[in-house]
């Protein structure tokens, strides 16, 4: 047994301005880029009339060796973070797409004529009266339980 613990909640950072003032920051994703690592950061304080933006600070150490966060000075260094944020971000986007394109497929009731065929999860028959789902790829038709624990179509292609 490992000892794993889930942390839930979001690592709160607080940074201290020029003027001495305390910002509250939400740690949302570190990042590793050419050996450096990169903290991006959001503001706990939401605006609701801005579209709250995420700030990149480089992760560095101190004389003491604590850990600290600074302004990224190069504007190439900051360009290609900022990239590597976006592709992460984008690639997250596209899996939650995926994920719910099959959720959103209504279920239609079993017709006699729809009967005579099997699901190809269970290879079981489809009764007449329950619910079935008829992929919007492929036409082939799953009991609609099936189709929710395969998380979509069952036949090949539309699986692969
Ligand atoms: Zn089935
Ligand atoms: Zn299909």
């Amino acid at each position: 047994m490992t000892d794993e613990r889930i942390i839930e909640e979001e690592e709160v950072v607080i940074l201290i301005d020029e003027d001495g003032s305390e910002h509250e920051f939400y740690l949302i994703e570190t990042i590793e880029l050419d050996k450096a690592q990169y903290a991006i950061l959001q503001p706990t304080e939401e605006d609701e009339e801005e579209e709250t933006e995420v700030i990149i600070l480089k992760i560095g150490e101190d004389e003491e060796g604590n850990e600290i966060f600074f302004e990224i000075e190069d504007d190439e260094e900051w360009e290609k973070v900022a990239d590597a944020w976006e592709e992460a971000e984008r690639e997250e986007e596209e899996i939650i797409k995926v994920d719910s394109e099959w959720q959103n497929v209504a279920p239609i009731v079993v017709t006699e004529e729809m009967s005579n065929q099997n699901c190809p999860f269970c290879h079981q028959s489809l009764k007449i009266g329950t619910k079935s789902i008829a992929c919007p790829n492929c036409k082939t038709l799953h009991h609609e339980e099936c189709w929710r624990e395969n998380r979509g179509c069952t036949n090949s292609p539309c699986s692969s």
